[in-house]
């Protein structure tokens, strides 16, 4: 069995400011705190899965500046492989500008994805060689989606299943999604994509029909402090969440994402594979932060004992 696995994706810089109230249009206002970091759903996920474990390369693009140096830099600190990383000549690295209230903690995000969202065909054509290899390949919806098109396209000739983690949510083809074998939605999204309501097992079942009768093979949607609910091989349930005081939830989808992964791709079943990354959540949403919040195989492990 092929135990390789690759994410193809966004890497974004988050650059989060605090401030005592969230400006209105026009308005300067004194920020408390600033922090810069990787960030970006695509490169999140991918350190959830390399950290709990996996044989993962990274494939996304980056621009030639100061901003890169946050990927590469945070990547050789992990060990991670550089070579699905492509480079645009003219356009920046993406950026994230975070704003959070100090005292509501309500927040406002622009996203200027940059560089990856200009993977051209010829990028996508040099990842021929990592799809190949990979047993599984997980997409979000962060970079251009002719893109995600293309890897679908080449995941499928290859052999290697796609996972597309539909976040954020934007519109989605049904020749898209005849092309998946299996979609992750968060609630949200799941209500988006299918117009109906997930707020319990019933929706979530509903939901995972109209995913069904569009070509996806498996359906999870997580749902938050509930857990996530899978539709697979004819069983509909929810796998609970791990009680844990959370401090910091923008993450968590990833690090389920990424530890969902790793699991797979080591030959659990999505039931077993599903509380091992409900586990690798758990522990993100106790820590600040999004890449820096992903738990280590160690740290995995050892909760799962303690629960
Ligand atoms: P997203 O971050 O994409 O909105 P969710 O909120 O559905 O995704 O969370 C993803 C996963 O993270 C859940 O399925 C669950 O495993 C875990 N999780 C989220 N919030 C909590 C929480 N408060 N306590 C424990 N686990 C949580």
């Amino acid at each position: 069995m092929k135990k390789k696995i690759v994410v193809f994706g966004s890497f974004v810089v988050d650059l989060m400011g605090r401030t005592p109230h969230l400006p209105i249009s026009g308005e300067t206002v004194k920020g408390s705190f600033f922090k810069m970091g990787p960030g970006g759903k695509g490169f999140n996920q991918c350190v959830a899965a390399h950290k709990t474990g996996a044989n993962v390369t990274m494939i996304t693009k980056l621009g030639r500046d100061s901003f890169a140096d946050v990927a590469l830099n945070t990547m050789t600190e992990l060990g991670m492989p550089k070579d699905g990383i492509f480079f645009a000549d003219d356009t920046d690295t993406g950026i994230a500008l975070i704003l959070v209230d100090q005292n509501t903690s309500e927040n406002e995000i622009v996203i200027v994805p940059g560089a990856c969202a200009t993977i051209t065909k010829e990028d996508t054509d040099r990842t021929i060689n990592f799809i190949k290899d990979a047993a599984y390949v997980l997409l979000q919806l962060e970079v251009n989606q002719d893109a995600n098109e293309r890897i679908i396209e080449l995941a499928n000739r290859y052999g290697s299943k796609v996972i597309v983690n539909t976040a954020p949510y934007a519109p989605i083809s049904d020749e898209f999604l005849s092309k998946v074998y299996m979609v992750t939605p968060n609630e949200v999204e799941a209500e988006e994509l299918t117009g109906i309501p997930v707020k319990n097992l019933e929706g979530a079942k509903k939901a995972a029909e109209v995913f069904h009768n569009k070509g996806v093979e498996k359906v999870l949607i997580t749902m938050g402090s509930q857990g996530v609910f899978i539709s697979a091989d004819g069983r509909q349930e929810i796998v609970p969440a791990f009680h844990v005081d959370a401090l910091d939830t923008t993450g968590a989808g990833d690090a389920f994402n990424g530890g969902f992964l790793t699991a797979l791709s080591e030959g659990y079943s999505e039931w077993d594979a599903a509380r091992f990354a409900n586990a690798t959540a758990a522990l993100s949403v106790q820590k600040l932060g999004t890449t820096p919040s992903m738990p280590t195989r160690t740290e995995v492990d050892a909760f799962l004992a303690d629960h």
